[in-house]
């Protein structure tokens, strides 16, 4: 039996009038940039992130990097990060022309170590960026305890995160800005690219809305060297039909976790560890094993999907060579990064295949 890492097919085949008819919609329209699909969308994401606002953007990246333009964050800046993450969080920081500041993982839930940031904050830092990696919040509080103190802007990069909870409060909704992804393999995918930024604060929200059009306000008239970071109405017609199963999608995610977590548990595969006041929406489900490379041939050869989320990490990456990093400083990121594995956990997975997925893997590891 094969089983894939992600399998967008079987969820099209369950949504595919619904997402025609939208798309037919807006091609009728002709209303090709902007128009009241974008609006809704941005409507509906707010809500569901109880956030007052939202500004559709064109991915995850620009959403990142749209918030740190319109929080004036550059050069002789500072952006404390974690070195455990997709490369865009640390490489809009870059690109925005500020100083990436690397902090190590907590192991347990490998988001960025809240303990260890006040030790990172110089008098440029100018904002953390914190990411709620594999669909689990980093521990909000005490991050934004730090923020505060020291008059930093918190941007939580929940590209991986959408609806996910700490302490009840939703991903995004808790810093400064919250950015979302909806690449096709995020919990909540488009059909292409596209992103959402959320916020509570109505000017930060004015910024980033002229700032994604260039920064023109009024039109050709540049207040702000800004881009096109712009949210195409086809991607937000596809994105409000799913984000009416996104819920019943999260759940069957999280059903799916607690099978692999029933099936590995007193066995060497170490299953993810969630904090108790957080959900997750396990967009990854990423279990670690020390013989992984090996695991990865095995799972290959039965015909199994599996992905390293992530196998360098940030500060060990060439281009960013510049910061003078080198193996040893950042040892928690540094090791996940040797003994992660995600494997499947879409919501169309079945009880048949996620129990051949825990078979393969349990024979390989006796
Ligand atoms: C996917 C992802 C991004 C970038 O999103 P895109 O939509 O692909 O640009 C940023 N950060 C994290 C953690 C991600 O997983």
């Amino acid at each position: 039996m094969n089983v894939p890492l992600l399998d967008l097919k079987a969820q099209y085949t369950t949504i595919k009038d619904e997402i025609v008819d939208a798309v037919s919609g807006v091609l009728e329209s002709q209303r090709c940039i902007g128009g009241p699909k974008v609006a809704e969308l941005e409507e509906k994401v707010a809500a569901v992130s109880n956030c007052k606002f939202a500004v559709g953007v064109s991915s995850g990246t620009d959403a990142i990097l749209n918030s740190l333009m319109s929080l004036d964050i550059g050069s002789g800046d500072e952006v404390i990060t974690t070195p455990f993450t997709f490369f865009a969080t640390v490489g809009c920081i870059a690109r925005a022309g500020a100083k990436p500041v690397f902090v190590d993982i907590d192991p347990e839930t490998f988001n960025i170590k809240a303990e260890l940031i006040e030790s990172a904050v110089t008098e440029r830092t100018k904002a953390v960026l914190p990411v709620h990696l594999f669909g689990q919040m980093a521990d909000m509080n005490p991050i934004m305890e730090v923020a505060n103190k020291y008059n930093l802007a918190v941007i939580e990069d929940a590209a991986q995160s959408i609806t996910s909870t700490y302490k009840n409060r939703k991903a995004g909704s808790i810093g400064t800005v919250g950015c979302f992804s909806f690449f096709p393999s995020k919990n909540l995918g488009c059909a292409g690219d596209g992103g959402m930024i959320v916020t509570n604060d109505e000017d930060l929200h004015d910024r980033l809305k002229i700032m994604r059009n260039h920064g023109a306000h009024p039109k050709y008239y540049h207040k702000y060297v800004g881009g096109n970071f712009r949210l195409d109405p086809i991607q937000a017609a596809v994105l409000l039909v799913k984000l009416r199963h996104l819920d019943s999608w999260s759940q069957a995610r999280r059903s799916n976790a607690a099978f692999y977590d029933e099936k590995f548990a007193g066995t060497v595969v170490k299953t993810p560890y969630i904090n108790p006041d957080c959900v997750s929406v396990y967009n990854q489900y990423v279990i670690r094993v020390l013989k992984r490379d090996e695991l990865i041939t095995h799972l290959q050869d039965k015909g199994i999907g599996c992905a390293i989320y992530y196998p360098v990490p940030m500060h060990m990456q060439e281009c960013f060579g510049y910061l003078g990093h080198k193996m040893g400083d950042f040892p928690e990121a540094e090791k996940a990064a040797k003994e992660v594995l995600a494997i499947p956990i879409y919501p169309e997975l079945t009880d048949e295949m996620k129990a051949h997925v825990c078979e393969v893997i349990l024979s390989f590891c006796s």
